[in-house]
């Protein structure tokens, strides 16, 4: 059986990863399994645990790190962990499919560089930074305080586009979809 690839989606918050993932999983024509990292951060209304992410205490998170249990985590906001479990990537990867991970941008330039050509890299980018604040703000899942602070990142994060192997623009959903998944089915089917 052939070894699955890696699929690695990455953005400053809030500029539609989850929602591009969804939507390509949901069409179902790509062979790929959805990552579900760990973090120390408290579920979302709707979120599940083992679905959406493995929700950790903090001193769970750190007995993962101490275990060797990431391939990568990262601190993404002060004092909150996201990491991609190994056993996760292992177990999907071992049985043939392919594995979209949704990682911050430190994260994605990280297991690009540990996979080199058997994962591609996409950056997810917003038209604008006004348009980015109206969907973390119309999302309505985090605190006003929450989302100056993961607009403040974005900025941040922006700077790492170049470090992709492809930037995507999510402006119109359904074309952003549609690249998104053209790009991977390229990939997958190399
Ligand atoms: P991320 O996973 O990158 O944090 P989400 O997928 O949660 O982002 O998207 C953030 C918000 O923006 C959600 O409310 C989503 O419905 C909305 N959204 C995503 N893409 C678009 C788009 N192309 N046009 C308008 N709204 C969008
Ligand atoms: P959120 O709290 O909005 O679900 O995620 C915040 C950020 O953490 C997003 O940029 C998301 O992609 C990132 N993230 C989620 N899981 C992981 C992971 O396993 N590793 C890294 N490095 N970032 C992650």
């Amino acid at each position: 059986m052939e070894k699955g690839k890696i699929i690695i989606i990455s953005a400053p918050s809030g500029c539609g990863k989850s929602t591009i993932i969804s939507a390509i999983m949901n069409k179902g024509c790509i062979d790929m399994q959805f990552s579900v990292s760990a973090t120390n951060r408290g579920p979302r209304p709707g979120e599940k645990h083992g679905v959406n992410y493995y929700f950790l205490s903090d001193a769970e998170f750190q007995e993962a790190i101490a275990s060797d249990a990431f391939v990568e985590y990262e601190e993404v906001y002060p004092g909150r962990y996201y990491g991609t479990l190994k056993s996760e990537v292992g177990h999907i990867m071992g049985e043939g499919h392919n594995v979209i991970l949704d990682i911050d941008v430190k994260g994605g330039v990280n297991v690009k560089e540990m996979y080199g050509p058997e994962a591609i890299s996409i950056f997810v980018a917003p038209p604008s930074i006004q348009t980015l604040r109206d969907r973390l703000e119309g999302r309505g899942t985090e605190e006003p305080e929450a989302v100056e602070q993961r607009l403040a990142r974005a900025e941040y994060e922006l700077s790492f586009a170049g470090r992709f192997d492809h930037v995507v623009v999510n402006d119109t959903l359904p074309e952003a979809v549609a690249e998104v998944e053209s790009l991977i089915m390229d990939f997958t089917s190399r």
